[in-house]
């Protein structure tokens, strides 16, 4: 096997500390409306699961499998990063819920933080909405 660098960068080698742990969609539509938001958050350095359809599989698994491996991902970044926040971020227009009412997708991303919270009840864990127009608290 033959390895050739083909592009030059600088990235920084210390091990570091997340501020949390973000799961998201993978719809980059949101995806500068987050970063801005984790920002103002005081979230800065981040471990991002991206999954299409976001916490779905957390509190809508299509196979337990699919649960196991996205809280396995949730503790690999407690265990590597000390994470010991997690932001949840659903949103308008996901296309892993087609046309279901905004309502159902909320209450997924509560359902899916209830999960978490049982299952590492250190962790704090918290539900946010985005729309077009920003991010929305889910209380
Ligand atoms: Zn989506």
């Amino acid at each position: 096997m033959v390895m050739e660098k083909v592009f030059h960068f600088d990235s920084p080698r210390e091990v570091y500390r997340a501020d949390a742990c973000v799961i998201t969609c993978f719809d980059a539509r949101f995806d500068l409306a987050v970063r801005k938001f984790l920002k103002r958050r005081g979230v800065a350095t981040f471990d991002q699961v991206k999954i299409p359809g976001g916490v779905k599989p957390l509190a809508a698994p299509e196979c337990d499998a699919d649960r196991d491996f996205v809280l396995r991902m949730v503790r690999t970044s407690m265990r590597l990063h000390g994470s010991e926040r997690v932001l949840i971020v659903a949103h308008r227009e996901c296309g892993a819920y087609a046309d279901a009412p905004i309502e159902v997708v909320t209450a997924d991303a509560v359902r899916a933080a209830e999960f978490l919270r049982a299952s590492e009840p250190r962790l704090a864990v918290e539900c946010y909405f985005a729309d077009f127009d920003g991010i929305y608290g889910i209380g």
